[in-house]
């Protein structure tokens, strides 16, 4: 038994953050729908999920979740200068159709129904039985009706099957991700700031031991190669509007064309997708009302340098339950902003420096020979590695690069790369 039993909570969206958050409150005694029109749904994402994540939900490494682990990583500098150093905590990249499936199928076994339907709107009805005025999203005194759309999913249970109108909640919570319209309802407008494009393929029988993470000069961002069971997912991320995604496309195309057998990319299927960024002020961006909250992407609860996003979609999850099992939802936004916004603010603030072409090329060519500066690389893929401190231990580990955080001039100075090996690929 909890304080939130029979509390009832309509989640909009079933991916790592929806699907974990109406876990955590079918299992606290809330009665939980939870609202997805996909039941095996291959989201646009690399899947990596680092040690940290592992750590803190042991249950992905379940047997009936298949993923790879990943031991070792291979780092390209902007110049085509290579690195490879083992990761000293494996990451472990999953399908997203097979992780989607496995987490909502956990979500049911705890009791939350599951409504296999679209959400198309939802609105807050004053007080009442029979709603008849819309109210505001915060007038508390209202309870949430949510109006789905019929599914398409062959496999919905036939008394789900149309669209339908559901209710009354005393909770809505907001999980439908980047693309979803959650956000913008209960807070009116949206900024654009940290927003990244990433576009990608799926690459069939193409499953390596390694992850390769391959740096541009002038790119916020990066191109990524994840191997996965029997297949890999490849990708690239820019700031959104930094490159047209043409360009993007060409530089991935000629990377991966130099790499991989011929024809590799007529069979592989492609992807594009929206990649939301913490804000630079993430203590202060709103993500909760009275009576609602975001979770995960929908709240851009992702780190803005390395874009990983499913272990803060679940952490987020996991805060608002705890939250709201406690009756006393206004502690999520506390927790988040006291827990992870100034890592990932501070991401935000100082993501230009992180890409910069010079500094990008010194680490690589200290990866490839420090064993140090490799083990700071190795933990900041982990997650284990704050920013807050990253600048101390790089200039503790090699105090050329420390030098370049602090200033931004020296490097520009070493720019051209002189030593170290190369790929066959620029
Ligand atoms: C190209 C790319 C690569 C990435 N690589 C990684 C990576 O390697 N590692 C990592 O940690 N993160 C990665 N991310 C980020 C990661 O994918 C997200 O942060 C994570 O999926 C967020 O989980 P979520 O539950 O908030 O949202 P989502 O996973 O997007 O789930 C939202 C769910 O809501 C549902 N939905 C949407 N609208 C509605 C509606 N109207 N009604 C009902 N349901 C709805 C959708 O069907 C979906 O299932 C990547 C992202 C991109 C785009």
């Amino acid at each position: 038994m909890s304080g939130a039993d029979g509390l009832r909570v309509a989640v909009i969206g079933g991916g790592p953050g929806g699907a974990r958050c109406a876990l955590r409150l079918a299992e606290g005694g809330c009665a939980v729908s939870l609202f997805e029109p996909r039941s095996h749904f291959e989201k646009a994402c690399g899947g990596g999920i680092p040690a940290r994540g592992i750590e803190r939900y042991p249950y992905l490494l379940d047997g009936r979740l298949p993923g790879k682990e990943i031991r070792d990583c291979l780092l390209v500098s902007p110049s085509g200068r290579e690195a490879r150093f083992p990761l000293a905590d494996p990451l472990f990249v999953f399908s997203r159709a097979d992780l989607h499936t496995f987490m909502l199928d956990r979500a049911v076994a705890a009791g939350a129904r599951w409504v296999r339907a679209r959400v198309q709107s939802f609105h807050r009805q004053g007080s009442g039985r029979e709603p008849r005025t819309e109210a505001h999203p915060d007038d508390s005194r209202g309870r949430w009706w949510v109006r789905t759309l019929a599914p398409r999913d062959p496999a919905a249970h036939a008394s789900e099957a149309q669209g339908d109108t559901h209710g009354p909640f005393d909770f809505l919570v907001a999980a439908d991700g980047a693309a979803g319209s959650a956000r913008r309802k209960l807070l009116g407008g949206e900024s654009r700031e940290n927003v990244s494009q990433g576009i990608g393929y799926y690459l069939p029988q193409i499953s390596e031991d390694f992850i390769t993470l391959k740096f541009y000069a002038g790119l916020h961002g990066y191109l990524w190669v994840f191997p996965r069971p029997d297949h890999s997912s490849a990708g690239i991320c820019a700031t959104l509007g930094a490159l047209p995604a043409s360009d993007l496309r060409r530089l991935m195309d000629r990377f991966l064309c130099a790499r991989y057998p011929e024809g590799i990319l007529r069979r592989s299927e492609g992807y594009a997708a929206l990649i939301p960024g913490a804000l630079t002020d993430g203590r202060g961006a709103r993500v909760q009302g009275n009576g609602w909250a975001i979770v995960g992407d929908a709240g851009r609860f992702v780190d803005p340098l390395t874009r990983e996003g499913i272990y803060y979609a679940m952490e987020s999850a996991d805060l608002l339950a705890d939250a709201l099992l406690r009756r006393k939802p206004e502690l999520y936004s506390e927790s988040w902003a006291r827990r992870f916004a100034p890592d990932l603010s501070r991401a935000a603030a100082h993501a230009g420096r992180f890409f910069d072409a010079p500094f990008v090329e010194r680490l690589v060519l200290l990866g490839s020979r420090s064993p140090a500066i490799a083990r700071v690389l190795s933990d900041l893929i982990a997650g284990r590695q704050p920013y807050r401190t990253l600048r101390r231990r790089l200039l503790l580990a090699a105090p050329l690069v420390g030098v370049h955080l602090v200033t931004g001039a020296l490097s520009r100075r070493l720019g051209s790369p002189a030593r170290g090996s190369r790929s066959s690929d620029r």
